[in-house]
């Protein structure tokens, strides 16, 4: 049906799908003749939905990269990634650097990395300003985000059971100075205009959220005038199979895209130790005043951490928070570092990788 190369102007369509720049430039590098860049919207399995400069197209991994890499390594939902094209079938051969990426424990083991999303600028942290509102759980959530190379906006939502918002702001901004905070409610539709101010074309945003916080709802009303990607994809080859539980991404009317996914939204943590500093910067930072520079904040003198606990300025929960916070994410480097000596026996080391893989593999 169409030719496929590169040379045509791929950028203007894929602009609005989050093509930009710095993804043509590592096109480019690569200098490869006839590779198509396309991004995913959906998978499952090996079955990728797919959307390129000519529209929507099934994919399906080449056998050479599902040789050359781990389940943990295939392209996922928001990847970018180079495929050739054989008829109706979008054959993937690259993976293309991801900005960031999402991932959680694989079920049933500690350390298997499955990864979820990539290349999501922003994510909706949503909490209810019910019984529900829990200033550690947006705390942890928010590490996360950071960690997967989104940008945290914590939203407040069922603002309209709410009497004491500026009070529950407050306790937010003394621990998170800087994010943006919007109080929303689906019901009034207070707040959600604020929202929509995110939803640009070639921003791709997604939820966290615990259950009945109110992300469905939310969802419905942030895409009230859009179409769901996979029913386009469904139409389009005439197959209905994913079409209406399992879709993935959404077009926006504003142009935006959004990630919508349970894995996703129910996110668990797969962190490093260090991201969890990124996660408490004002301990982080007060860490850095204490005397010695290893300082454990137990019994050393010249310890600000501590200081800052006996005068209040820190608070004991807060701490205990970052403490359970490092503790998980030491364990799981631990049980990981485990695996990999394991896994690093002698005839697996030298297993093939692929060049363009390895560039962003971290
Ligand atoms: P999800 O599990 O995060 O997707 O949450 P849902 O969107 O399913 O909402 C959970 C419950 O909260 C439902 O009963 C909604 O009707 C209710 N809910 C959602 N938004 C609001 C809101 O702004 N105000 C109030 N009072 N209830 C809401
Ligand atoms: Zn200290």
């Amino acid at each position: 049906m169409t030719t496929f190369n590169t040379e045509m102007n791929t950028t203007n369509f894929l602009k609005t799908y989050g093509w930009d720049e710095a993804r043509e430039a590592s096109l480019k590098s690569l200098n490869l003749v006839n590779a198509t860049p396309a991004r995913i919207l959906y998978r499952n399995r090996n079955v990728y939905q797919l959307m390129t400069a000519y529209g929507l197209l099934q994919g399906a991994l080449s056998g050479k990269y599902q040789h050359e890499h781990e389940l943990s390594e295939y392209p996922v939902v928001g990847d970018w990634v180079l495929i050739d094209h054989k008829g109706d079938l979008g054959v993937i051969h690259t993976l293309l650097p991801r900005k960031g990426k999402f991932s959680r424990k694989e079920a049933g083991t500690l350390t298997n990395e499955q990864v979820l999303a990539a290349n999501v600028d922003y994510i909706f942290i949503v909490t209810g300003l019910d019984s529900n509102f829990n200033l550690s759980r947006i705390q942890r959530y928010r590490t996360v985000v950071i960690e997967g190379g989104a940008q945290p906006i914590i939203v407040l939502n069922k603002v309209d059971l709410c009497d004491h918002l500026d009070e529950k702001i407050a306790a937010l901004r003394n621990i998170i100075p800087e994010d943006p905070i919007h109080a929303v409610s689906t019901f009034t539709g207070e707040g959600l205009e604020s929202l929509e101010g995110y939803l640009k074309p070639g921003i791709t945003v997604a939820f966290f959220g615990s259950s009945g916080v109110g992300k469905s709802s939310l969802t419905n009303a942030l895409t009230k005038e859009s179409h769901m990607t996979t029913s386009a994809v469904g139409a389009t080859h005439g197959k209905g199979r994913h079409t209406t539980s399992t879709a993935e991404m959404f077009a926006l009317a504003s142009g935006g895209i959004l990630i919508d996914t349970p894995g996703i939204r129910e996110i668990q943590i797969w962190c490093h130790e260090d991201a969890v500093e990124i996660g408490f910067e004002d301990i982080a930072q007060l860490g850095a005043q204490c005397r010695f520079e290893n300082c454990s904040h137990k019994a050393e003198p010249g310890c600000a951490i501590k200081l800052a606990l006996k005068t209040g300025a820190l608070s004991e929960r807060h701490f205990d928070n970052y403490n359970n916070m490092k503790r998980e994410a030491k364990h799981i480097e631990f049980k990981q570092r485990q695996k990999e000596r394991i896994s690093n026996k002698p005839e697996r080391k030298n297993r093939p990788r692929q060049k363009s893989f390895e560039s962003t593999a971290d």
